[in-house]
This record gives structure tokens, sequence and C-alpha cells, in this order.
């Protein structure tokens, strides 16, 4: 089993290169036949979707754009904590059909997020594509359309994920070692 140390972590790999590969060529496959005949916009989020909207994307035969947007953090102005904002918007979404690409969907909260503004910029139909899903962490009632691999509730780098700004070029997937 291959292990890898990023700052002060271990890592042991999890899901490799090549399956993620095969899985995202799956993916593909679906999306080709599912969104056949429609107006299609991609739109990966930033930083950690990078690779896998660069992987999935290269493999859709059908006619398809994409964008990135990214959520910023800032302080609120009252002391009601972190508030994120979808920044970097430049596709007009109205009555596309919107396939959002995520690195990792683990409470959701990031994709309710997400949803509310695509509804709020009248996107017509909301797909949603993610290589990791973690199950156990899940809050949402949001359905995954496409969903690369399901995976434990445990921290994993590698494949666009981060360590500290770290680990985000590893071609596999690294979980934690506790
Ligand atoms: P959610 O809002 O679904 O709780 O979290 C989604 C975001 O949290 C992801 O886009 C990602 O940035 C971060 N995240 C969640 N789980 C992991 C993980 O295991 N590793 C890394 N590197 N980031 C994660």
């Amino acid at each position: 089993m291959k292990e890898i140390r990023i700052l002060d972590k271990s890592f042991r790999e999890m899901i490799t290169e090549e399956a993620i590969r095969m899985r995202i060529g799956e993916l593909a496959e679906q999306m080709n036949n599912d969104l056949k005949n429609k107006d299609v916009v991609c739109l990966g989020i930033l930083n950690g979707a990078f690779l896998f909207a660069a992987d999935l994307f290269r493999r859709l035969e059908i006619p398809a754009r994409i964008s990135f947007v990214k959520l910023a953090s800032y302080e609120g102005t009252r002391s009601s904590g972190t508030i994120k904002e979808l920044i970097g918007w430049n596709e007009d979404i109205r009555g596309k059909t919107v396939v959002v690409l995520e690195d990792i969907v683990d409470t959701g909260h990031t994709l309710e997020r997400i949803m509310a503004e695509l509804v709020m910029r009248k996107a017509s139909e909301i797909r949603i594509a993610t290589a990791f899903y973690k199950p156990e962490a899940y809050r949402s009632n949001i359905s995954l359309d496409y969903v690369g691999f399901e995976i434990p509730n445990d921290f994993v780098v590698g494949y666009g994920l981060d360590y500290d700004g770290y680990g985000r070029n590893l071609p596999s997937v690294y979980t934690l070692i506790h």
C-alpha cells in the first residue's frame, strides 16, 4: 500500500489513478446518453473540482460549455459567522441545463448554497456530478445524479483535493491515517 506524507500527516492510497480514470469514463457515458438534446453548461466549483472537471468534460461527446465559479468565504458584518459567496459568474444560465461539477460532497452545505444560486439565476434544469461523496456525512436531500465514488467519512486528499493547500496534484486519492 502506497503511503505519503503531507506536512504533519500521513495518508494511504485509497482510489488509484486508473480506477478514477475508468469511473469518469462511465460517468461521461451516462451523461452523453442523458443529456443528448440539452443545452448544457457545466459549472465547475473551484478549486477542488478542476481536475475532475477537466477529465470529465474532455470525455463528453455532446455539445457543452463549461464555466467555473468559486466559493469565497468572508466574515459577516455581524457575528453571524462565515458567509459563503459564489464568485466568478460569467455565464448566463437562464433556461439552460446546468451540470454542477463538485470535487466532494460531504455534509451537502456547499451544494445547498450552489443550488440556491442556480435557482435564483433561473437554470431550467440542474444536475449534480461529484467525484466523491460521503453518504454518512450527508445532511441534505438534494439528489446527486452522477457520483464517482462513495467513500467513508474520513478526510481525503489528491485528485484536486488538498490538505492545507497541498496534495491537489496527486493523481490518486489518499485517506488520512489516524
Ligand atoms: P460540504 O459543504 O458538502 O460539507 O463540503 C464540501 C467541501 O468541503 C468540498 O468542496 C471540499 O472543499 C471540502 N471537503 C469535504 N470533505 C473533504 C475531504 O475529505 N478532503 C478535502 N480535502 N476536502 C473536503
